[in-house]
């Protein structure tokens, strides 16, 4: 990875002409000219020259950006600002004592705790039937404020979409893939696997499981490489077997392992990044059909192709619904959200609204943290007939079957 210095023609290239105020999802939710790259490369240029220097309140602003990229799509002078970022955090890192609150925030074992607390936390809801209850009265929990919604959002991960009833296909398969489960679904959408295995039980692939940590996405796009290389070597040692594909349903784990090979010189780690593919790789082929007809809207994440998209647009019976913005940030970015609440809830509330206005009855993607970002959207808003956010692969297993020629 380049340093900071490296990127001194890339910051001096911005002409401070504006146009990525309109469409940085955080300087419109927040008005702040820190929040678009113009901003931050005002203060880069200072530290570059010498004329500033790194202090957490920089570190703060850098942090003002969701890692959408929507900036570099229409930037003129085609600046990848979210590289220059990270580079710029590195040094950070590389540079400044690190806050005791800081390293809560990166503590990877708290992160671990985190997500088990809220599996365990799930697994009541659905044992007592909690989930129904909030259901039933999310409409008043959401006047209620702050905490009303917050209820609503965990409960929308504590609704189970789907279960299982594959039959799997016991027959010797043409090829292996070692399946990247992704720390969201692996702790919390758990019926992500079982859609995947379902939809895939007839294909000539062989599913394995490994026991892989977490890809390293918000160590990556947060610069703390050192956490970031310490998930690499944990994931690379897993591939003691041959394999033809690492396979996953997750767009940031996706985009996050094509780059292992960047930040490691050892081979496994090159492997890993040129056998990387989208789940929806292998759907392309395959025609659906709904059970019943649906309205469907889909929200792109800033990481994925819009290549599901069609997969979806081919589902035969499904009447599909273009909706306003279906491709912008859902503002639900890893630690963007904890340290930066308001501005990623009132970014989730706009995509919400234009779901809602679209009356969609569900909105599909492919990142388990746009689900998040989405529900988190649709927990701000009281109102009837919402539609639900779901999961590709779990949407295909509950209301498709395949169509066989
Ligand atoms: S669009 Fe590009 S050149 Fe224009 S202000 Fe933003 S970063 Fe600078
Ligand atoms: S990457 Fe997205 S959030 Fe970050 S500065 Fe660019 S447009 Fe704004």
């Amino acid at each position: 990875m380049k340093k900071l210095k490296e990127y001194e023609e890339e910051v001096y290239k911005c002409s401070r002409c504006g146009l990525c105020q309109s469409v940085c999802p955080v300087y419109k939710a927040s008005l702040n000219e820190c929040a678009v790259s113009r901003g931050k490369f005002n203060i880069l240029n200072g530290i570059i020259k010498g004329e500033l220097s790194f202090t957490k309140r920089v570190k703060t602003y850098l942090d003002l950006c969701t890692g959408c990229n929507a900036c570099k799509d229409f930037c003129p002078s085609n600046i990848n600002a979210k590289e220059i970022f990270t580079a710029a955090k590195a040094e950070y890192y590389n540079i400044c004592k690190i806050s005791f609150t800081e390293r809560i925030l990166n503590s990877y074992t708290l992160f671990k705790l985190l997500l088990l607390c809220a599996r365990i936390g799930l697994r009541l809801c659905r044992l007592f039937k909690l989930d129904k209850v909030v259901k039933y009265f999310e409409k008043y929990l959401i006047k209620t404020g702050y905490i009303g919604k917050r209820i609503v959002l965990f409960n929308s991960l504590a609704i189970k979409h789907f279960k299982p009833g594959y039959k799997k296909n016991e027959g010797k398969k043409a090829k292996t893939a070692i399946y990247f489960e992704g720390c969201f679904n692996k702790y919390i959408n758990s019926e992500t696997k079982d859609a995947v295995v379902q939809i895939l039980a007839d294909s000539d692939i062989e599913f394995v499981t490994k026991n892989f940590e977490c890809c390293g996405v918000s160590y990556l796009n947060d610069g703390n490489l050192k956490k970031f290389t310490a998930l690499i070597n944990k994931n690379i040692k897993q591939l003691n077997t041959d394999f033809d594909y690492i396979v996953t349903d997750c767009a940031s784990c996706e985009d996050v392992l094509k780059q292992y090979k960047d930040y490691s010189n050892d081979n496994k780690s090159a492997e890993l990044s040129a056998k990387t593919i989208s789940i929806t790789e292998l759907l392309k082929s395959v025609k659906f059909k709904t059970l019943k007809p649906l309205k469907v809207s889909v929200h792109k994440p800033c990481h994925d192709s819009y290549d599901f998209i069609e997969i979806v647009k081919n589902i035969e019976g499904i009447k599909f619904i273009q909706t306003e913005d279906f491709d912008k940030c859902c503002g639900f970015s890893g630690k963007f959200a904890l340290q930066n609440q308001e501005i990623s809830r009132e970014i989730s509330k706009q995509k919400a609204q234009n779901y809602i206005n679209s009356a969609t009855d569900f909105i599909i993607t492919t990142c388990p943290a746009c689900l998040l970002g989405l529900n988190q959207g649709l927990a701000e808003i009281s109102c009837n007939n919402k539609p639900s956010a779901i999961n590709l692969f779990v949407f295909i297993a509950k209301y498709c079957r395949p169509v066989k020629d």
